[in-house]
């Protein structure tokens, strides 16, 4: 069987067809987070023949993750590999027809532009209210269309957004809820099987979306499709596809599907980008304690760093581990006598000026490593 023949049985599914697979093929899909979801929708899309994937993630890969990343193995924890990197490179071995771009950064409201400018829709992969807020307010901004996961203990949902609004993902979720209030993977758990069935409930949304569309490439930053394209055959549908929340209890085998109320919304109605914009913006941008990670992050200080220059002089301080993505400082223990002082830590530099301090959840102390071994 030739490489043409790669999507035969897909091209047989009579709503994709011939020119379905030639629609995802010129389409290009940010994965915003490689972690549970995004990484597992990224294989989907990329056996699928999505043109092109950009790949965004912040974080390395840890021992905990392996459970439900099936893209990551053990020696990808062991090294503490970037995730997107290592996406990458799997992804490479799977499809090597398609372009993918990694991007290990920090999306905040400063650099969200620069890492979505061009794409046909976004996998929202992340895994904190911070980014889904701050890509729902870029979405109306730009008309960019994203699909939306979430997954905790056994639980989750996704939801196809359109970047028109009515609904948004503020319809949905008004306000990020307080820390406290949250439940995350970290405090209560994840369950792999639900992880990938919501993550392929998202992928379905897209290929649903990208493969309905005139042409991949009018929608999103490069032009709205104001011009008749809207899919209007079918009530409440855009190209295709519906906005309702998809809801599943895996555990206890309950599904459900319910239609997003659209009122006196923030962001879609009266047009507030509270977290492009405003104050909300400018608070994504600080250093904050890792939640139950034992580690803290140093916002990205907007100078570009030369990893090879430090990486170089770190050399003579410890042991430092160094690729395209970051360098790595491993700090031993320090000791008096027979008492440990100081933890081991690690400080993970990125070309962007972000840093990870791992071993320590002070801000100060992470601070204070920061301006030792970075300088600013
Ligand atoms: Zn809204």
């Amino acid at each position: 069987m030739s490489r043409q023949q790669r999507y035969d049985r897909q091209i047989r599914f009579p709503a994709i067809g011939k020119a379905g697979q030639q629609r995802l093929s010129a389409a290009t899909v940010a994965i915003l987070g490689c972690g549970a979801l995004g990484s597992v929708a990224a294989e989907i899309l990329a056996r699928a023949g999505v043109g092109r994937l950009t790949l965004i993630d912040r974080d390395t890969v840890e021992w905990s993750n392996l459970q439900r990343q099936s893209l990551y193995t053990e020696a990808d924890a062991h090294v503490g590999r970037a995730k997107a990197d290592a996406a990458a490179e799997r992804l490479r071995r799977i499809n090597s027809d398609i372009d993918i771009q990694p991007h290990v950064v920090d999306v905040t409201a400063d650099t969200i532009g620069s890492m979505l400018s061009g794409t046909s829709l976004v996998i929202d992969g992340s895994d904190n209210f911070g980014i889904r807020f701050l890509l729902n307010d870029y979405s109306l901004e730009t008309r960019l269309p994203w699909v939306h996961g979430g997954c905790v203990g056994a639980t989750g949902q996704a939801t196809f957004l359109t970047g028109r609004g009515q609904p948004c993902f503020r319809c949905l979720i008004p306000e990020p809820p307080p820390a406290a209030a949250q439940q995350t993977c970290d405090t209560v758990g994840v369950v792999g099987a639900a992880t990938h069935l919501v993550a392929s409930l998202q992928a379905m949304l897209a290929i649903r979306f990208l493969s309905a569309m005139p042409d991949a490439r009018d929608v999103g930053n490069n032009g709205p499709d104001d011009n008749g394209e809207v899919d209007n055959s079918t009530s409440g549908q855009f190209h295709g596809v519906d906005s309702a929340v998809y809801s599943m209890d895996l555990w206890g085998g309950r599904f459900r599907r319910y239609e997003i109320a659209s009122m006196h919304c923030k962001a879609c109605q009266q047009g507030k980008r509270d977290f492009l914009h405003g104050n909300a913006a400018a608070a994504g941008d600080q250093s904050t304690v890792l939640c139950g990670r034992n580690a803290v992050q140093i916002a990205a200080s907007g100078t570009k760093i030369d990893l090879e220059r430090v990486g170089r002089q770190w050399s003579e301080l410890g042991r430092v581990d160094q690729n395209a993505f970051f360098v790595r400082l491993h700090l031993a223990a320090e000791a008096t006598g027979s008492e440990v002082v100081t933890e081991s830590r690690t400080l993970t530099l990125f070309r962007d000026g972000r840093a990870v301090i791992a071993g320590t959840d002070d801000l100060s102390v992470a601070r204070s490593l920061y301006a030792r071994y970075v300088g600013g």
